[in-house]
């Protein structure tokens, strides 16, 4: 039995024969930048989040950028950042020219660590950004709190927490703006790059909207220098079949999570997920902590199952982020937490023969690790 990381073609199927009318008349039609579809997607989307404002852009990583700039973060300002993220977190930092400035998470959750975060804050700062890292919801209260006494912006990373929520207030809400992205394995996923900044607030809307389409709040007069970073029609198309979805996908996705927990329940070398009391997640990864876990990994790759590491390497140990100077052991969670990790394949198409399969060939592998271990060198 093979079980891939995630399985698009099953939430394809689900929507194609919904959506090739549309494509096709909006092919036809010729709209293909913006537009109705885009429109109607944008108000469904901030209705679906509870926000003012939904501005569709061209990915995720663009997302951010256009938040952070909306906000006033400027090159040489100092943005703080979970090191246990996506490298695309700091890239969008590093893009406007400001400092990606990472700290460490918490050992329980993986996210960013609120007193980590405190103790980062310089007279540079301008902004914090939580990530909502494998669709759990990060503190946000509790940054929004720290923001607002030191006076910088938050600026949430809700790429993989769609439809997430904490305290009943869903993740991408609580900070001046957020950034998501509909990559296609995100939970609402695109056929294709295509992402979304979300905000209550009219202006940091409207920024984002001018910087995206050329620094233009009307055609040929160009406010601020810009780039292009739109919405699609033609994924607009696609992200409104899969929304009307969203809801009950992730519903599937805790019922597989719900069932991991089952299934793991007593084997001792392995450790789940830990799920915050106020959380409602939606399980984007579902991710243990073994011993040995790049032994573990090639073991479950080998009998088929697309199990991953999100993510092997931290921000501040990447290649890229040399240049800013913090060695191994600067963040000890974040980076003991990378030789464990491993994320087991999750998704709402996914069976119970499935995750049955998964956790056998799981058992069976750190089975050989402790006997490995026993055995000593
Ligand atoms: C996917 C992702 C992004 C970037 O989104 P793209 O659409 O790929 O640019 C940013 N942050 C996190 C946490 C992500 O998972």
């Amino acid at each position: 039995m093979r079980v891939p990381l995630v399985d698009l073609a099953a939430q394809g199927a689900e929507i194609v024969d919904q959506v090739a009318p549309a494509v096709r008349e909006a092919i036809l039609r010729g709209a293909f930048v913006g537009g109705p579809a885009v429109t109607r997607f944008e108000q469904a989307y901030a209705d679906y989040a509870g926000v003012r404002h939904c501005v569709g852009v061209a990915n995720g990583t663009d997302a951010l950028e256009l938040a952070l700039r909306a906000v006033d973060v400027e090159a040489g300002d100092e943005v703080v950042l979970p090191a246990n993220t996506f490298i695309a977190t700091a890239e969008a930092v590093s893009r406007i020219g400001a400092v990606p400035v990472p700290v460490d998470v918490d050992p329980e959750h993986l996210l960013i660590d609120p007193a980590a975060a405190e103790a980062a804050v310089t007279d540079r700062t301008s902004a914090i950004v939580p990530v909502h890292l494998y669709g759990q919801t990060a503190p946000v209260a509790e940054l929004v709190r720290l923001a607002d006494r030191v006076g910088v912006a938050v600026v949430e990373d809700a790429a993989q927490a769609q439809g997430a929520s904490r305290a009943g207030r869903r993740a991408g809400t609580w900070g001046t703006a957020s950034g998501t992205s509909f990559y296609p394995g995100k939970n609402l996923g695109a056929a294709g790059d295509a992402g979304a900044v979300l905000t209550d607030d009219a202006e940091v809307a409207r920024r984002v909207r001018t910087i995206a389409d050329h620094g233009s709040p009307r055609k040929y007069v160009h406010e601020v220098v810009g780039f292009n970073s739109r919405l699609d029609a033609l994924q607009a198309l696609v992200l409104s079949a899969k929304l009307a979805r969203l809801e009950e996908w992730n519903e599937r996705r805790r019922a597989a999570a719900d069932r991991y927990d089952r299934l793991l329940a007593g084997v001792e070398e392995v450790r789940p997920p830990r799920r915050h009391p106020d959380n409602t997640d939606v399980w984007h990864l579902y991710v243990v902590q073994v011993e040995d876990r790049d032994r573990v990994l090639a073991a479950l790759q080998a009998a088929g199952v697309g199990a991953a590491v999100h993510y092997p390497t931290p921000v501040h140990l990447s290649p890229a982020y040399e240049h800013l100077g913090h060695r191994a052991g600067a963040f000890p969670v974040a980076e003991a937490a990378a030789a464990r990790i491993l994320s087991l394949p999750i998704y709402p198409h996914i069976t119970a023969d499935q995750q049955q399969h998964v956790v056998e060939t799981l058992v069976g592998a750190v089975a050989g690790s402790r006997t490995m271990a026993a055995q000593g060198p």
